[in-house]
């Protein structure tokens, strides 16, 4: 029923080609980023409220339900993006939930379907991106999760390539890196796996010059490890 994760970036990009877009879905950015390596939540394609409902039971309580269109990037503004379900009957409900909110603010967009995801434990959110700059090409961008970075701006940059010693200073560089030591009787977060994720970001985006963009935001680190729950790839209009 949980459709593997077979979708590699070629296949993905051709895909969006053929429908005319230059940015892949979670489900299919998600798929091509756990095929490097980088450690995504499991998200799985449903198009029935029953359906989302089975593939929820197989996954396993609880779950997290978000829209998939490709008119649609910031899923949470129209309603599109629903945490915590716990039983068959708040994933069939929340199906329904989500399509009416989403149909009502934006009644134009395309909808595939509603992804079923595992809710992945409360962690301290960090963001890992990456983007071409005309002159320098492709920059890897770090920054902690939610207000500080969109208010405060508080990130760090390097250019791709990026060595060890570029990801450990990426890290330690933002303001808010005693967050990440642990502020306030928080558990410290796992800086280690933070930084063995930019550099394996840094390696996909070496590696496909085709990806324009890249968006993990947020991901969750934890004491022990760090997982990406919502990703982004945009494609470039020529490769
Ligand atoms: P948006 O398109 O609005 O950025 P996200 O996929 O980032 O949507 O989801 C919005 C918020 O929901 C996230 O910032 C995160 O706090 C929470 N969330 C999303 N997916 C998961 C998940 N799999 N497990 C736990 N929390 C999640
Ligand atoms: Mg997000």
């Amino acid at each position: 029923m949980i459709r593997p994760a077979v979708t590699t970036l070629a296949g993905a990009i051709r895909r969006a080609k053929k429908e005319n877009r230059t940015v892949l879905t979670e489900i299919e950015s998600k798929e091509v980023l756990a095929r490097a390596g980088i450690p995504v939540t499991q998200a799985a394609l449903a198009t029935s409220a029953t359906e989302a409902g089975k593939v929820a039971k197989e996954m396993g309580f609880p779950v997290v339900l978000k829209i998939v269109s490709p008119d649609i990037t910031h899923k949470s503004d129209v309603g599109g993006v629903i945490v915590g379900l716990d039983s068959k009957k708040a994933v069939e409900e929340g199906y329904a939930t989500i399509l009416k909110a989403v149909r009502k603010k934006q009644p134009k967009a395309r909808i595939e379907g509603v992804a079923v995801q595992k809710m992945a434990p409360e962690g301290t959110q960090v963001i890992v991106g990456m983007s071409k700059d005309p002159q320098f090409g492709p920059v890897m961008m770090f920054g902690l999760g939610g207000v500080l970075v969109e208010v405060l701006k508080d990130v760090s940059f390097r250019i791709v390539p990026l060595e060890k010693r570029d990801a450990a200073q990426m890290v330690r560089e933002i303001k808010g890196y005693p967050v990440l030591e642990g502020a306030r009787g928080k558990e410290p977060a796992d800086v280690k796996a933070i930084e063995a994720l930019i550099l394996k970001l840094s390696a996909f985006a070496e590696a496909n010059p085709q990806v324009e963009e890249i968006d993990l935001n947020p991901v969750f680190a934890y004491s022990d490890g760090v997982i990406a729950v919502d990703a982004r790839i945009v494609i470039g209009d020529g490769g």
